[in-house]
């Protein structure tokens, strides 16, 4: 028995050398798939690029009317984020991460550039979206034609808070009634989105319409309509699980304060979804706006985040994306 033991170990670990062996001859394996749920296809505007250090809002100035406008972006990191120069080099940086990290990206803003990025990266990988923000944007029937040709597969990013307009308000009632007939999933922007927007940026923009209850009366008019809460409303944490508790279809994305805010805060906050026991209505997204690097970034929060499990990790980056867009898991292999 004991020879057999010892006999059968040997063979175990000649087994583990030959593995060894074979995987080091052999190309690298393609890693695993990730859906950023969240970037936008934007035109390079040098007035507006900037570097930037991942969590740079985790010290804000003591601010006063009298001084000059206080200056958030910290750029006191030993290597920030450098923006693309051109749309010309963003979109190589883009396609060029999709490619060597395995993403696939729902993406929206700018409808030239989405075109541009669609056209030239592999099939299926890039998911466009078109939102609606304010009614004066575009006709009910000119949003209707947009879905119903076909390229567009989502509605976002939507983002009224910044004009003061609630989600739930009337005007924009039938564009989302149109999301639901269709079966398009929306985005919604909901939480912070930046800081001093009220009286230095956008003076329209209200905290208050950025709490997850908001979307309760649009919500109860449109029981099917696939709604996901954009940067997670942070940081209303309390509302957001209340809110995804009475709504069994809305789910969630962690973008833009995934890189912006102290890391210990988003960590506590992706931390509180999972345990609250929202694992699989949260999902991975960035709100990538300038800043090729910024993928790796945050996917680092999450894969280096200790108190998930690699099967947590698995349903934010990839899972629960493929789920809530009804994509088709094979394509992924
Ligand atoms: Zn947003």
């Amino acid at each position: 028995m004991k020879m057999d033991k010892i006999k059968s170990t040997l063979f175990l670990f000649c087994i583990a050398c030959g593995l060894n062996a074979y995987s080091q001859s052999s190309a690298p394996a393609k890693p695993l798939p990730i859906i950023d749920v969240h970037v936008h296809t934007m035109k390079v505007n040098p007035a507006w690029s900037s570097p930037m250090c991942p969590w740079f809002l985790s010290d804000m100035p003591g601010a006063d009317p009298n001084e000059p406008a206080p200056f958030f972006m910290n750029l006191d990191c030993s290597d920030p984020l450098q923006p693309a120069r051109s749309d010309e080099e963003m979109q190589a940086a883009v396609l060029e991460t999709m490619e060597r990290l395995n993403m696939t990206i729902v993406a929206f803003s700018d409808a030239e550039i989405l075109h541009r990025w669609y056209n030239a990266a592999p099939k299926g990988r890039i998911i466009p979206g078109i939102g609606i923000s304010n009614a004066n944007e575009m006709s009910v029937e000119a949003f209707r034609d947009s879905l119903s040709n076909g390229f567009y597969k989502v509605m976002g990013e939507c983002a009224p808070q910044y004009q003061g307009i609630s989600p739930s308000d009337l005007s924009l009632d039938e564009y989302f009634g149109i999301a639901e007939e269709l079966g398009i999933p929306v985005g919604i922007h909901l939480g912070t989105g930046g800081n001093g927007m009220a009286n230095l940026t956008q003076p329209k923009y209200r905290a208050s319409l950025g709490n997850p209850f908001i979307l309760e009366d649009l919500l109860a008019r449109h029981p099917n309509l696939k709604v996901w809460i954009m940067h997670a409303g942070y940081p209303m944490i309390d509302e957001l699980i209340a809110l995804m508790g009475a709504n069994a279809y809305v789910y969630c994305d962690i973008s833009g304060f995934i890189w912006s805010y102290p890391l210990d805060e988003i960590h506590a906050y992706i931390k509180r979804i999972v345990q609250a026991g929202f694992g699989k209505r949260i999902m991975y997204g960035t709100d990538f706006m300038m800043w090729p690097k910024l993928f790796e970034t945050s996917i680092g929060v999450i894969e280096n985040a200790q108190y998930l499990s690699f099967n947590q990790k698995r349903d934010i980056l990839f899972n629960n994306a493929v789920r809530f867009f009804r994509l088709d898991e094979d394509q992924f292999k």
